[in-house]
């Protein structure tokens, strides 16, 4: 047993089954001994890997990106350049390059990331030495009035959520409990939730819908910000429309395993239902516009003729290399199609390019 799993077992002992949210949250970014609070997870040799770790041309389009919609408001002067869940850094420092390129843009950019890991800032921090002054901050409350220029790339992806099973009119929680003396599922009491009333019409007996208590917080004092100072923000991660099925997975190594095997040493995410994030950016005053498909979205911004241009210089594994991590990002059977973009920004401005109307 990992010792989170002791004491979470010793926590069900004393107070009864976890919804699964708070296991994921203490999985995650428990102090001493949460997956993201103590590691750095990317790359190879991690267990997973991002769009932005496969290839610089991601950044450096996202970078492009936002910096159409700032000049498409007048290209406001200072303005906020930000990252919620920046991972390595790498996202950040390649929009910094791209923006480098749009005149007055840099010089106008005060750079924030928002991160909850230490041990990811320090990395956050190494990778961005020489890029100019960059402002940490554990949550979005402390971040600086202005316009908000923001990338949450496979973000939401890995904040808790609770998952429920349809019955005939009402639902039963899964959570978190120890049957057989171990940790696993069990089935709470049937109930009826006035969040998923509206779910009764579109689910059978047996299926399993998904909640994200955080998201529509933050999606909405992300759109609230914007609303008020203008900006934009653009969301990258995988799922879909709405919540439907079991999509709760643990990562280790590049491989799925059993998420109650090793808490705290496996990455835990859940796919991301993209109609909630809408409806918290307009509930904000904010308009949203997508949801489109990664490969979609990137082909429209170019990504062809920059992954020929990056060609250009490159020969033997280096080539094979770059020309496997656009395949990757853009193709229908890789990310192209499981990834999807939406973006916010304030109602009456042109929507940040590459977008499908929402
Ligand atoms: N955007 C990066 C990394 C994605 S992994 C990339 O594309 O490579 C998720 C990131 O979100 C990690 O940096 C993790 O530490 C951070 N994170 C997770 N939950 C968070 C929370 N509640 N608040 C702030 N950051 C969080």
């Amino acid at each position: 047993m990992t010792p989170l799993a002791q004491l979470l077992a010793a926590r069900i002992r004393a107070s009864g089954p976890m919804t699964l949210a708070d296991y994921m949250a203490d999985c995650l970014l428990h102090p001493d001994h949460g997956y993201y609070a103590t590691r750095d997870p990317f790359g190879a040799a991690g267990d997973f890997t991002t769009a932005p770790e496969i290839s610089q041309m991601f950044g450096e389009l996202v970078g492009l990106c936002l910096a159409q919609s700032w000049l498409d408001q007048g290209a406001p002067t200072p303005f906020l350049l930000a990252e919620i869940g920046p991972g390595r850094g790498t996202l950040m420092a390649d929009m910094l390059r791209a923006v480098a390129s749009v005149p007055g843009m840099r010089d106008a950019a005060q750079v924030h990331l928002i991160e909850a890991s230490p041990t990811l800032r320090a990395r956050q921090a190494a990778t961005l030495a020489g890029h100019g002054p960059v402002v940490w901050h554990p949550t979005l409350d402390t971040l600086p009035p202005g316009p908000l220029f923001l990338i949450a790339n496979e973000f939401f992806d890995a904040l808790p959520i609770r998952q429920f099973q349809r019955r005939a009119d009402g639902w039963c929680e899964r959570q978190v409990g120890l049957p057989g003396g171990k940790l696993g599922f069990g089935l709470a009491r049937e109930t009826r939730y006035a969040a998923l009333e509206d779910r009764l019409d579109d689910t059978s007996p047996g299926q399993i819908v998904e909640t994200c208590p955080a998201l529509s917080g933050l999606a909405a004092a992300i759109a609230g910000r914007i609303a008020a100072h203008g900006g934009a923000a653009l969301v990258a991660d995988y799922g879909g429309w709405r919540s439907l099925g079991d999509t709760f997975q643990a990562v280790r190594a590049h491989r799925p395993v059993d998420p109650f095997a090793t808490p705290g040493e496996a990455d835990l995410t859940a796919h991301v239902a993209f109609a909630p994030l809408a409806a918290a950016f307009a509930d904000a005053g904010a308009a949203a516009t997508g949801m489109t498909p990664q490969g979609a979205f990137l082909e429209r911004l170019g990504i062809g003729g920059r992954a020929e241009r990056l060609a250009r210089g490159l020969t033997g594994a280096a080539l094979e290399t770059h020309l496997a991590a656009y395949r990757r990002l853009t193709h229908p059977a890789e990310m192209g199609d499981v990834f999807k973009m939406i973006a916010c920004h304030p109602a009456g401005t042109p929507p940040p390019p590459g977008l499908d109307p929402c």
